[in-house]
């Protein structure tokens, strides 16, 4: 019982002892299969002696600098394996603490960007229903009402905040229904596109988004045509393009950025999870070459953490990428995804409460409705998906959970995103465990 932690998850909670691979045991010895990683974090499994030895080499060796005095070889080799992977041309990458900082990092990068060109940029426009943080500015352009909520006063419209809010594709709750089945990617785009209009172009600074959605609408995979069509838009009125692949990046999707699945070239790109799969909190901003050198040749980037740059991170950072490759676990996250996507509907396609089933690789999620025919969402006080949650970790299955996507307080999904190194075997029996969990409450 907790005397002086400040908990996440009340009173109760089981005591995490050890984990190995897809699976965590607690201090009483019970094992759970990790469905979820947590909050989607874990590709290369729990207990990794690579990744774990790299970090206490690294500590033992030097463990600290700040990134003001000092490069170190680690990160600098670090920066150097992963430029090639990421959709960017030249990429400058700023390694930081996790998700939220590596947002701050990004939305300031963009403004500096157009202040070293001369344009007072501050805008940035988010999409409904997406989560880039909690940090102040993160929450700022995240489009979740329930998490925005008790901090209103600090938050949005303008000329309170810096964040708008534009569509989101969300295939099964479309604003565009009347465009199916060709596509609704060209009217989220006209959306974007009046909307930097409206509050003038040369005020809007960037767009963020998640490439495939994650926590917020739950993978939501956007239509072929969403993609080249919005990019298009922020290139015609030079605002810059942020993706946000803190928990589509590495590997996760099957592609080693999710962006890639639409050839996005983003200017900035957010990274964080799976880039050290738990094992250190290490976040990434990625600037483009060129808003790298614009940045620089206008006198530099006001900017930093004390933990930035941060040298065990970067060791972390680089066993796991390592660990990634060797185990070709891109290609894993595509085998493994498809097999759990072919279960999921085996088990719960034809479930009254199972609405939508969906996402790309290992990133999935199972939309939970009242009423399949109207798709209208359980009420918030029925707390389904908690007790979906509830009833899988009591089968040993951990699930990840989500509210609010129907209507911003209604909607109940489960998330899915195991390590990448599931195995065949714990694929079916993570589906047949989410299976279980689910009929326990909604029969
Ligand atoms: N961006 C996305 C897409 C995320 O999913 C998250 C966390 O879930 C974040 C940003 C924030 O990351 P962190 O919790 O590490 O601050």
């Amino acid at each position: 019982m907790s005397r002086h932690v400040f908990s996440r998850g009340g009173e109760g909670l089981p005591v995490a002892a050890r984990g190995s691979g897809a699976e965590i045991f607690d201090s009483d010895g019970r094992r759970y299969l990790d469905g979820a990683g947590g909050a989607i974090v874990v590709g290369v499994g729990h207990g990794v002696a690579s990744v774990s030895e790299a970090i206490a080499g690294q500590a033992r060796q030097l463990a600290y600098v700040h990134g003001t005095m000092f490069t170190t070889d680690v990160l600098e080799a670090y920066a150097d394996e992963l430029a090639p992977l990421l959709p960017l041309e030249s990429p400058w990458i700023y390694p930081v603490s996790g998700g939220g900082e590596a947002v701050e990092t990004a939305l300031k990068m963009a403004r500096a960007y157009h202040l070293a060109r001369g344009e007072d940029r501050y805008l940035v426009i988010g999409r409904d229903g997406a989560y880039h943080g909690n940090t102040r500015g993160a929450l700022d352009v995240s489009g979740r009402a329930r998490l925005r909520e008790p901090y209103s006063p600090w938050l949005g419209p303008p000329p309170h905040s810096t964040a708008l809010h534009t569509t989101a594709p969300y295939e099964y709750r479309c604003p565009f229904p009347d465009t199916h089945p060709e596509g609704c990617g060209e009217r989220h785009a006209q959306v974007l596109d009046q909307l930097i209009v409206e509050h003038g172009a040369g005020r809007v600074a960037a767009f963020i988004a998640e490439p495939v959605s994650g926590a917020g609408l739950g993978a939501c995979v956007p239509p072929a045509d969403y993609w080249p069509a919005v990019e298009q838009v922020c290139r015609a009125h030079g605002v810059l393009l942020i993706a946000d692949e803190v928990m589509t990046g590495f590997g996760r999707t099957g592609a080693w950025f999710a962006c890639e699945h639409w050839g996005v070239r983003p200017d900035l790109m957010v990274l964080a999870k799976g880039a050290a799969s738990g094992y250190w909190p290490l976040g990434l901003a990625v600037a483009s070459d060129q808003v790298h050198q614009t940045i620089m040749s206008g006198g530099g980037f006001t900017h930093g953490f004390t933990y930035s740059h941060h040298v065990v991170g970067a060791a972390a950072g680089r066993a796991v990428l390592a660990v990634l490759k060797q185990l070709d676990l891109v290609q894993a996250a595509r085998d493994r995804g498809a097999q759990l996507d072919a279960a999921l509907r085996d088990e719960l396609g034809n479930h009254p409460a199972v609405g939508d089933i969906r996402g790309l690789g290992l990133l999935r999620a199972i939309e939970l409705v009242s009423d399949r025919q109207t798709r209208a969402a359980f009420a918030r006080s029925d707390r389904v998906v908690e007790r979906v949650v509830a009833a899988g970790t009591a089968r040993g299955v951990l699930l990840y959970s989500s509210t609010g996507c129907a209507d911003g307080r209604d909607g109940d999904l489960v998330l899915l995103g195991p390590p990448l190194i599931i195995a065949e075997s714990e694929i079916d029996e993570l589906a047949s465990l989410t299976s279980a969990a689910i009929r326990d409450v909604l029969g």
